[in-house]
């Protein structure tokens, strides 16, 4: 078994799509980013590859590299995931949390859990989601902001 854990945050601006684990979630801001700034995806790849002890998403998807501009994070996501096979191991399971003061995410759960464990090849039920506002509090709290934190748990997989 190996733990790895991720963080990320984004600043949220207009005329951007707010997309959290590959689901455009409606909302007026979206995030800043050189790829399509999905918070919660690049906090779990950041899990993935801690797991595995194979750097960081910076590591493999440099944001200087043009190959990544306005990438799906889905994309990402799905090459990581080919990088964690190879290395030897399965996900045992995956929890997130995403901090967000608004829109209220609960109505927009279920989507963001069945998107994220498509595009992770995995079943629902080894994938967990949950939100949070920070009550107003700093960047974040105040709408600027969106942030994610993710706790993956690898298993070596069975030849
Ligand atoms: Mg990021």
């Amino acid at each position: 078994m190996r733990i790895g854990q991720g963080y990320d945050i984004h600043r949220l601006v207009e005329n951007r799509a707010l997309v959290l684990g590959g689901a455009v979630i409606p909302h007026n801001k979206g995030e800043h980013g050189h790829s399509d700034g999905d918070v919660l995806i690049h906090a779990v790849i950041d899990a993935l590859l801690g797991a595995a002890a194979l750097g960081d998403i910076g590591t493999h998807f440099p944001p200087s590299d043009p190959a990544f501009k306005n990438i799906k994070s889905t994309i990402l996501l799905e090459k990581t995931m080919q990088l964690i096979r190879e290395a030897g191991y399965t996900v045992a399971n995956i929890d997130t949390t995403i901090i967000l003061e608004t829109p209220v995410l609960k109505p927009h759960i279920p989507v963001i859990r069945t998107t994220i464990a498509k595009f992770m090849d995995l079943p629902e039920k080894l994938v967990s989601v949950k939100a949070k506002t920070k009550e107003g509090l700093d960047s974040t709290g105040t709408g600027n902001a969106v942030e994610a934190h993710a706790v993956v748990l690898l298993e070596e997989a069975v030849i």
